[in-house]
């Protein structure tokens, strides 16, 4: 049993995981709206998709996604603005439901969290029954579905959740942590995107098995520091703890063109940048009070521009306004060209908190 020394071993993590969660909280409000394609999007030309229905998700719709490629895939799809200060109440209603069996809780985002269960406050042996518990109070207080996983850590419980979705609960037991990691294609590890992913298939390596053979060393000289946690995830080993005071420090998203583009070309690209930094913070539970703008020009030189707002911004449409006078009142060079637009956003408070909001940075 002993696979991967104690710490490994002796850890029972829950990851919890709302089922479509703003597009499920739509549904529950407005039920002529169950069973239907639900897509949560601001109503704007240029607006990304926050998150779609089951039901929207079999057109391919998939957050992050353009509203107007949404449409066209799903033109009977039913377009609503989300409502975070809704989520947000009941995200709260969810945690409380957590609290019942233990404090060391580290929230992901509105509808994900994980939980460290190993000492739990109703002396529960078994993970599997405190999250069956967990799902089925969710499901008595909100109405809602959510998917658990269970695991002897986050990065385990964390691909557990995701296995049985929607409404569902997936265990992985330490013995059989190997057996369940080794096919799995590596973009599944957290961490591996697009491009970790295709270098990593230029070198043959496209399921985690295949990245348990690379030796740490050899990781080490690809990837940097991220290549030992490679190394470790790759035998299904995190001893990452579930940490109750993340505090998140930035938040950024970026485009990169296919054809550079000037600053008037910009302006497109912005708002949903925009709109996206804004639902990442709201999913966050943040507010920010500086926001910066990133252009790289066309020979890869980066340029920033950041505003501090003597206030937390609160809506989508004040940001919208602050991103525009970094675009246009920042004398950025209108003769170039640029190749990639970012926004990022830092100097975070946590609204909930409520009252005089202390600042976590
Ligand atoms: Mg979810």
């Amino acid at each position: 049993m002993q696979l991967c020394g104690d710490e490994y071993s002796l850890k029972k993590i829950i990851h919890i995981d709302m089922d479509a969660f703003y597009a499920s909280v739509e549904q529950r409000e407005k039920p002529d709206l169950i069973g239907r394609p639900v897509i949560v999007a601001w109503p704007s030309k240029r607006s990304v998709v926050c998150a779609a229905s089951y039901e929207a998700r079999s057109f391919g719709i998939r957050s992050a996604m353009p509203a107007s490629r949404a449409k066209k895939l799903c033109p009977e799809g039913i377009f609503v603005p989300p409502q975070f200060h809704l989520y947000r109440q009941i995200s709260n209603e969810v945690k409380l439901v957590y609290r019942r069996y233990t404090d060391l809780i580290e929230p992901l985002s509105l509808d994900e969290a994980y939980l460290d269960v190993t000492k739990n406050k109703l002396e529960i042996p078994s993970a599997t029954e405190i999250a069956q518990r967990i799902k089925t109070e969710i499901k008595q207080i909100t109405d809602l579905n959510a998917s658990a996983g269970v695991g002897p850590n986050k990065f385990i419980a964390k691909i557990a959740s995701d296995w049985n979705k929607p409404n569902g609960i997936c265990v992985v037991k330490p013995k059989d942590v190997l057996r369940f990691i080794s096919p799995l294609p590596v973009r599944k590890i957290p961490g591996i995107g697009p491009a970790t992913e295709a270098s990593l298939k230029t070198r043959h390596i496209h399921i985690v098995s295949e990245l348990a053979c690379i030796s740490e060393a050899q990781l080490v000289s690809w990837y940097g520091k991220f290549g030992k946690r490679l190394f470790n995830l790759a035998r299904g080993i995190d001893l990452s703890p579930v940490n109750i005071n993340r505090v998140r420090k930035s938040l950024s998203c970026e485009t990169t063109f296919e054809q550079d583009k000037t600053l008037a070309q910009i302006e497109s690209e912005v708002l949903p940048l925009t709109e996206k930094i804004w639902n990442q913070l709201s999913s966050k539970n943040l507010e920010a009070n500086t926001f910066h703008l990133k252009l790289k020009t066309h020979d890869f030189r980066n340029t920033t521009r950041s505003k501090t707002s003597p206030k937390p911004v609160r809506s989508l449409e004040e940001l919208k306004v602050l991103v525009q006078h970094l675009l246009y009142k920042s004398r950025l060079p209108k003769n170039l060209r640029y190749r990639l637009v970012g926004i990022g956003a830092s100097n975070f408070i946590q609204p909930s908190i409520g009252g005089d909001q202390p600042r976590l940075l």
